[in-house]
């Protein structure tokens, strides 16, 4: 099976993390920027809801009356203004437009600025450090639609930006890739299964019980059950103590396979920063691609055509 990926992926963005000074006070920040060189493995889609109500900019800022912006969607929850105007209507205009939008151009991820009463998913307020009502209105709907969800101020920590990165590209290689027999079903699993595990174990395990144990012979439905649950595992993040522990694992895999040390590779316990991490998991990367062999943690890479 093909590892590489051939097709950029295309990636949704709350438009003011993509530069754009669409905040109601006329801010916004590059956060994909972060990503360097590998800015370009992706083609970007920014939206920005608010914008798209026609709240215009500067616009007076909005706030979840009700419970959550998932309630607005079922009409429990409204959206006023600082004046106490009703923007409901509006806003759910604009978030409706945005969606249509990414669903348009195939977006099935996005990079969310957190603290938004729209684009917030699990925080809906910044200020004082209060939690709101989450999700926001426009994040109730990219939940509603199984997004791949990725919070924008995590791309400020490169192994964390790298965390992302790995998994997306996993994730929209599951999303596509062919599975019409039962050994398609063995490697596709052979592939991503030690991601999985370092994600969530007990589910993994359990995925990797019942591929063993399934009936001889291929079965669509039972596949796609399997792919759906290895789709729900890589949505999540991992920890940073995961990653330096498996890191090592595959490094002393790799070595044992290619007979050469990398420079710079550092055990589970050596200190060091997160820019080091990080460029240890790059390098690890780069040797197996070379060497042919599959880097268990980060299995699909991008290469472009
Ligand atoms: S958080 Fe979303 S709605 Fe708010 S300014 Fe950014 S893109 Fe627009």
């Amino acid at each position: 099976m093909e590892t590489i990926l051939k097709e950029k992926i295309q990636l949704g963005i709350s438009a003011c993390m993509f530069g754009c000074k669409v905040r109601y006070n006329k801010k916004g920040w590059n956060m994909a920027d972060l990503f360097g060189r590998e800015q370009t493995y992706f083609t970007w889609h920014p939206v920005c809801p608010e914008t798209m109500s026609g709240m215009g900019i500067p616009r007076s800022p909005i706030r979840v009356v009700g419970d959550s912006g998932a309630d607005v969607l079922t009409k429990n929850a409204v959206i006023k203004n600082r004046e106490g105007k009703d923007v409901t209507e509006s806003l759910l205009a604009g978030c409706n437009s945005c969606m249509d939008t990414l669903k348009r151009a195939g977006v099935y991820a996005y990079v969310y600025m957190e603290g938004s009463p729209s684009c917030g998913v699990y925080r809906t307020t910044l200020k004082n450090k209060r939690l709101g009502k989450p999700p926001g209105v426009f994040g109730a709907m990219l939940l509603e639609e199984g997004f791949f969800l990725i919070p924008a101020a995590d791309l400020q920590s490169p192994v964390r930006r790298w965390d992302w990165r790995r998994r997306l590209h996993a994730f929209a290689w599951l999303k596509e890739v062919e599975i019409n027999t039962k050994n398609d079903l063995f490697e596709m699993w052979h592939i991503i299964k030690f991601l999985c595990q370092e994600i969530d174990e007990i589910k993994a395990r359990e995925i990797g019980k019942k591929i063993a144990e399934s009936p001889k012979g291929f079965d669509r439905d039972f596949t796609e059950v399997i792919r759906n649950e290895a789709l729900l595992i890589l949505r999540k993040p991992s920890s940073l103590e995961k990653i330096k522990n498996r890191l090592w694992k595959h490094y002393i895999f790799l070595k044992r396979n290619t007979n050469e040390e990398i420079e710079n590779i550092m055990e589970p316990t050596d200190m060091r920063n997160m820019n080091h991490i990080a460029d240890e998991l790059i390098m690890m990367e780069r040797k197996s691609l070379e060497a042919g062999i599959l880097f268990g943690a980060a299995p699909i890479l991008y290469k472009g055509r």
